[in-house]
């Protein structure tokens, strides 16, 4: 059976969209735009529209980080610096640490069970461990696979891959991934071997489980 759980953390663990959402009216704010579902959709639009373009080496990060926030006030006819409004926005997702609930108790609950923990995240380094310090999370793991410092973003084999050097797992099914993106969690791990959990609303997902409720999860473990 399993004796590793790869955690993935943002919408996993961590509340990433509230966080996200908290930090956008701030920014909004700071030039007298109103948050509403319109002004949101908009931002989403542009901002996905820029890493889109960015997959397909049409522009650079910075041209994301940066240009969202010039793009989206542009609409509105405000011209701002977009590297302040970027450094504004990454201080505030440094600083957001919500929990999905049962997060905790999932973590104590296969901790007791003895199973070894892991992170496997995309994210800034810095920044993740930064945020699981803060919502007093960061104890319950054993290693920590975040891009950042690996230099592979998930789904990439060789993030995974690194996962299982590391973990110094003698077989792939003996480690379980638990995450909410269907193709960097699931479709990745399952590419390199890996059993899967998929958390989250859609449904038919190819997937070994699937919850719901992270609750659900010690049903597996
Ligand atoms: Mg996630």
């Amino acid at each position: 059976m399993y004796k590793y759980i790869l955690f993935d953390l943002d919408n996993t663990l961590l509340d990433f969209n509230a966080g996200e959402l908290n930090v956008l009216k701030t920014i909004f704010h700071s030039e007298g735009i109103e948050m509403n579902d319109e002004n949101l959709s908009l931002y989403r639009e542009i901002n996905g529209d820029l890493w889109r373009k960015l997959e397909s080496e049409e522009v650079v990060i910075n041209d994301v980080l940066f240009g969202r926030f010039e793009r989206f006030f542009n609409h509105f006819g405000i011209s701002v610096n977009g590297e302040q409004k970027e450094q504004m926005f990454r201080k505030g997702i440094n600083d957001a640490h919500d929990l999905i609930k049962d997060a905790k108790d999932i973590l104590n609950y296969v901790k007791n069970k003895g199973y070894t923990i892991a992170t496997a995240s995309n994210g800034l380094y810095e920044t993740q461990m930064k945020r699981m310090a803060d919502s007093d999370i960061l104890k319950y793991f054993d290693y920590h696979f975040i891009s950042g410092q690996i230099g592979y973003n998930k789904p990439h084999a060789a993030f995974y891959q690194h996962c299982l050097n590391k973990l110094e797992a003698g077989n792939a099914s003996e480690v379980l991934m638990i995450g909410d993106n269907i193709v960097s969690d699931i479709q990745g791990a399952h590419n390199a071997g890996i059993a899967t959990c998929y958390f989250g609303e859609v449904d038919d997902v190819e997937a070994d489980y699937s919850i719901r409720a992270l609750e659900e999860f010690k049903n597996i473990v």
